[in-house]
């Protein structure tokens, strides 16, 4: 059993908001590959107000809280865990980040939320917030972000994989949020 309460920090899109537009990761780096070719190995930060509006509507399919919430919920009332977000959203993202926070209830009980409000790039904002917080787990949806952390944090990186990325091989990997946070219970308990 490891120390408690353990610090685990959780990725808002995909992770504690369901995210049905994640499926399409894959898609998305092809198609970098072929438009953006020196973006390759970079997260594309939208600039222009098109951009913008794009990202935005991308993020708008963020649409429900995922089951599992009221699990973590449990999980800190009983001290064997403190919560925290560390979402990679930028700037230009932040009223619509602020409202899922309210919507989702989750500044009650968490003990930090952090969004990426200076647009670093997502992996190197994550990098640095798991370090700065030293946490035990961090929970992640996107391979490329969590094939990054797994390398350079001494967090546990907890995967949730989606359909087309579910051949790849990776220790903790999980179908779904409430799957992740049953294994955080058997590292409790
Ligand atoms: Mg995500």
């Amino acid at each position: 059993m490891k120390r408690q309460p353990l610090k685990v920090g959780f990725d808002l899109d995909g992770v504690l908001l369901y995210n049905p537009a994640r499926i399409f990761r894959p898609v998305i780096v092809f198609f970098k590959q072929l438009f953006l070719p020196e973006e390759k190995d970079k997260f594309h930060l939208p600039k222009t107000g098109l951009e913008k509006f794009i990202w935005w509507i991308l993020h708008k399919s963020s649409f429900m809280p995922a089951p599992g919430l009221k699990d973590i919920e449990s999980l800190v009332e009983k001290k064997q865990i403190k919560a925290y977000i560390v979402s990679a959203r930028y700037e230009s993202l932040k009223s619509d980040f602020n409202s899922w926070i309210k919507k989702i209830g989750v500044n009650k009980y968490f003990s930090g939320i952090y969004y990426n409000n200076n647009d670093e790039q997502p992996h190197l904002f994550k990098e640095n917030m798991i370090n700065k917080l030293k946490l035990d787990i961090f929970v992640e949806d996107n391979w490329d972000i969590v094939s990054h952390l797994f390398r350079k944090t001494k967090s546990e990186i907890f995967w949730i994989y989606n359909l087309f990325d579910r051949k790849i091989i990776y220790k903790n990997k999980f179908s779904s949020l409430k799957k992740a946070l049953l294994k955080i219970n058997s590292m409790i308990n």
